[in-house]
């Protein structure tokens, strides 16, 4: 007979807030303890993720077990293969049911299905759970039953569902929240686990999430814009919207001098805040917004959480994306991969100054501000001619809130091999930085051994040698890479 204890697995969910399925588990089961896998695919340094995203991530995850303690509970943090592991806890406490918010990335599914597989052969229930997304992906198809390929028409269908199913209500969140004190594993329970190989997760709480952040050692926490943990994230929501900088967010999100933007990203991805607070948090600011300008830039911040759910929408029908381009003739693009460009992108040595700053920013904070992701991965592929997918990685190694499905989607669009119909986007990072950094501001806080050139050689680039002391000469023509990149595009089959 199956016992009565439950569990929630945590994965991008790592908050109490407005958690849809931790809600719901909390309603039906008092007998209810968390869950979190470490799972060294998803730590990979060298793959799948960075320092800065693994300090928010164990910040985040020493919060949330507090959290689960102040209600009388436990979060369980287990190290290695789900896929093994959660069916293992199961059967260790001889849980009745368990609980999890559905992912969306290709691994994160095979995984689900693996542990799934394993669990119904136990009797175990499942509950799944949408929460990481604000509208379920099948409900978004066009009229003939298809996914789209292109943001616009993707958009206004998100805003029809959203309102259609009243998502929009401001009392959305406080339905999902957890009522009652909960039940914590009882001492059966607790010898169970700690006669296993899974004692360490009881014997000593909390030193693996330690452990990750001493391996962990990210020297930019003091200044990464995104906060770890939900208390953070959701002052941080709050910062932004309550006549905060989300009012003129038109013209603010293009500075990259200013902190214009939310920086919630991180939060969202790792979900320290619920993708529903941010969108009411706008509604909100709508409803108080006293003119036109004010509702403008309400309104685009609120597109740019439709373009996260675009990318992750895209991930889940098209998986594909993951591997490579979605224009398929991209696949015979003959980069160049100059390893010595790479490197000097990398480390923020072009000679291009607003390229530079930008890489300067990322690898100093663990974040870069969208403009200059955009302007650093044109850069990378239309100027120096190196593969976007190796742009990719880097910013998957490097990122705070590394993304698959924005990721991808940001290199794929800047790349012009996207579903954006649009082919031939090319950035001119002098006229860039001329537009949204006119004064240099941006440019100097990043590269100080600038600080002393002139705002207009900043922009231009054009720094007499004397000048520049250490600080490289262009490492390439732009309007020659230019003219190199489009005769190798217009050559594609
Ligand atoms: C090459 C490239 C790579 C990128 N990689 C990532 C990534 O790994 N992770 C990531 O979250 N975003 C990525 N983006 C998108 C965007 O740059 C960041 O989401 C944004 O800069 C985060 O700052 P913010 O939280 O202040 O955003 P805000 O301007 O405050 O926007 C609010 C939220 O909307 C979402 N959002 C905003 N812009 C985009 C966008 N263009 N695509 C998808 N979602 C968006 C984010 O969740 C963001 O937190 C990438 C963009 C490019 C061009």
């Amino acid at each position: 007979m199956k016992g009565y204890r439950s569990i929630f697995w945590h994965r991008r969910d790592l908050r109490f807030e407005d958690n849809v399925g931790l809600s719901q588990a909390s309603k039906i089961r008092q007998h209810l303890t968390g869950v979190y896998v470490l799972d060294p695919k998803l730590l990979d340094l060298e793959l799948t993720t960075s320092k800065s995203k693994n300090w928010f991530l164990g910040k985040s995850l020493l919060e949330l077990q507090n959290n689960w303690e102040r209600i009388g509970s436990r979060l369980l943090i287990l190290k290695g293969d789900p896929i093994k592991l959660i069916p293992r806890l199961s059967e260790l406490i001889n849980i009745s049911s368990i609980f999890w918010n559905e992912s969306i990335e290709p691994y994160e599914k095979y995984r689900d299905n693996k542990v799934k597989q394993k669990l119904i052969k136990n009797n175990q229930q499942i509950y799944t759970f949408i929460d990481q997304l604000m509208i379920d992906p099948g409900k978004i198809r066009t009229n003939n039953n298809e996914p789209y390929r292109v943001y616009g028409p993707f958009y206004k269908k998100w805003l029809d569902v959203i309102y259609k199913t009243k998502l929009s209500s401001n009392n959305l969140m406080q339905s999902f929240t957890i009522s009652d004190r909960l039940v914590d594993l009882n001492d059966a329970e607790l010898s169970s686990i700690k006669d296993s190989n899974l004692k360490y997760c009881v014997n000593n709480p909390g030193d693996d999430i330690n452990n990750l952040l001493l391996e962990n050692k990210f020297e930019g926490e003091k200044i990464c814009p995104c906060r770890p943990g939900e208390h953070a994230s959701k002052k941080q929501l709050s910062l932004f919207i309550n006549n905060g900088p989300i009012i003129s967010y038109e013209k603010g999100r293009d500075i990259p001098s200013k902190s214009a933007t939310s920086s919630l990203s991180a939060a969202l991805s790792l979900g320290t805040i619920s993708c529903r607070a941010a969108w009411n948090g706008a509604q909100i600011t709508k409803s108080l917004a006293t003119n036109k300008y004010q509702l403008d830039s309400i309104n685009t911040w609120i597109k740019e959480l439709a373009w996260r759910e675009f990318y992750q929408n895209a991930l889940i029908n098209f998986p594909e994306l993951e591997k490579g381009p979605y224009r398929i003739k991209w696949f015979n693009f003959p980069w160049q991969n100059r390893l010595d460009w790479y490197e000097s992108w990398i480390n923020g040595l072009t000679g291009i100054p607003i390229v530079d700053a930008a890489m300067r920013q990322l690898k100093q904070s663990g974040w870069m501000h969208n403009r200059c992701r955009m302007i650093v991965a044109s850069f990378l592929v239309k100027d120096l001619l190196i593969d976007w997918k190796w742009g990719e990685n880097y910013f998957m190694k490097a990122l705070v809130d590394g993304d698959l499905a924005s990721n991808n989607g940001g290199w794929q669009w800047s790349a012009s091999s996207g579903m954006d119909p649009k082919p031939m986007r090319i950035f001119n990072p002098f006229r860039q930085a001329s537009k949204f950094d006119p004064n240099g501001i941006y440019i100097r806080k990043w590269l100080p051994e600038l600080a002393h050139i002139s705002t207009p050689d900043l922009l231009t680039g054009e720094i007499a040698p004397l000048e520049r002391k250490y600080y490289p000469s262009p490492i390439i023509n732009h309007k020659h890479q230019q003219a190199i990149f489009k005769e190798l595009y217009s050559n594609l089959i």
